[in-house]
């Protein structure tokens, strides 16, 4: 039932990037075929051993049996799970100038580009905020982290590698937007933009209440605390934690150690459930918003990767309208799941109940616009270029719910004159 392709070295081939990752299951497959074959290895030296066999045949199926047992450490080392491809296989793509001038702001067409000119621009991002230089990354390296990056994130219809893509590039945007080197240290920006990169690692397409409610391994694993989030950032290390993949393999330890810090905070701050409690902590900061002040700074910091995680909105319509149907079909995928297995189902999530402009007009009025408006306070140049379009967004879906409230009414009208006739 499975198919693995290997190349001379035994490091496994992907055959094609857009493939989803191999599931759980296929990993635990390759555990019961080690047992076995350590089984078998044990048996077999026995029989040499008891059976006494010829000295030039005992020899030989030493060295047999060495090279099975050298074969299949080399392949262990816990490496089942995260799979990279290698550089080469990845076509180097010449990033046009017009290209690099709109990677920097909200309106780039995310929908664009194919997996490999996502990968280049991300290249670009690190290599133009100068994190390369400032991090001593090996060049390569950094090819082989996005890789890794890429096929960590799973194929589901919202929180797939292009969400992380959407996101970073916000991100990227917003540096540039505003002025966030002037501001901040090169060691921040690096932070920014890895934990936007890795923010939603290999998400399953069912939301923390799900994973709770479910008792998945997920959630019993991390005790019910933002299990999501905690394994998006688990698995941001573990591809780290791979020598061809660490882009921070120059970093002195204490540094690292930092950095390390830094990005689980954010990853973590990605929750939705924390919103309330991160944005009053800003907004309690941003009056007398202090730039030395270390707190303040990494506030900031997780507000600006929830900015970024959410932003869609502040997209044009033709390109943020795509992602509220993707987001819909995962809700759907979680809700019809959700009714199958007998679990509580949100009403936001529920096909019988949510509609497009219902599920956007309170996300925009109550989460967005007043989280943009308390970091337009400090960065006042982000009004027109991203508050703006989010009341443009807000006025839009209520429009669309006009027309659908108009249709619903007429319909009532339609079947109680139709009824009245009946009489
Ligand atoms: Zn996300």
């Amino acid at each position: 039932t499975a198919i693995t392709m290997v190349d001379p070295e035994g490091a496994l081939v992907s055959i094609d990037p857009t493939m989803p990752t191999n599931s759980p299951n296929r990993a635990f497959r390759i555990n019961e075929l080690k047992t076995e074959v350590t089984n078998r290895l044990a048996m077999l030296e026995k029989r040499v051993e008891l059976e006494g066999l010829k000295v030039v045949e005992i020899e030989k199926c030493k060295n047999d049996l060495k090279k099975l047992r050298d074969e299949m450490t080399s392949r262990g080392g816990g490496r089942s799970m995260i799979q990279i491809r290698d550089v080469p296989s990845y076509p180097k793509y010449t990033l046009s100038q017009e290209t690099i001038e709109a990677l920097k702001k909200p309106t780039f067409d995310v929908w664009h580009w194919e997996h490999n000119e996502m990968l280049s621009c991300l290249e670009y991002m690190y290599h133009d905020l100068g994190l390369v230089k400032e991090f001593n990354m090996n060049p390569i390296t950094l090819k082989r982290w996005l890789l890794g990056i890429q096929e960590n994130y799973r194929s589901n219809p919202f929180h797939n590698f292009r969400h992380c893509f959407c996101v970073s590039q916000m991100m990227y945007g917003m540096i540039n937007l505003c002025n966030l080197p002037e501001k901040m240290t090169l060691t921040d920006m690096g932070i920014l933009m890895t934990a936007a990169v890795c923010h939603d690692l290999d998400h399953p397409g069912y939301n923390n209440t799900y994973q709770i409610n479910a008792r998945t391994e997920l959630a019993v694993r991390y005790n019910d605390i933002s299990p999501l989030e905690n394994h998006h950032c688990a698995v941001a290390f573990q591809i780290l934690s791979l020598p061809e993949c660490n882009i921070f393999a120059n970093v002195e330890l204490e540094a690292y150690k930092q950095i390390r810090q830094a990005i689980i905070t954010l990853i973590l701050a990605t929750d939705m459930a924390r919103h309330g409690e991160i944005l009053d902590s800003f907004k309690h900061k941003v009056d007398s918003f202090d730039f030395t002040n270390e707190e303040h700074v990494t506030c900031l910091k997780m507000v600006l990767i929830k900015c970024c995680d959410i932003s869609n909105e502040v997209r044009p319509t033709e390109v943020a309208e795509p992602w509220v149907d993707c987001l819909l079909e995962e809700y759907f995928m979680q809700s019809d799941r959700e009714k199958t297995e007998g679990l509580p189902v949100a009403p936001f999530m529920d096909r019988d109940k949510v509609t497009k402009p219902t599920a956007q007009i309170g996300f925009i009025k109550f989460v967005l616009i007043p989280m943009f408006e308390t970091v337009m306070k400090l960065f006042p140049q982000i009004e027109e270029i991203m508050v703006q379009p989010l009341r443009d967004s807000r006025d839009h879906y209520e429009e669309l719910k006009q027309i659908d409230d108009a249709m619903t009414e007429k319909k009532k009208t339609e079947n109680m004159s139709l009824g009245g006739k009946k009489k």
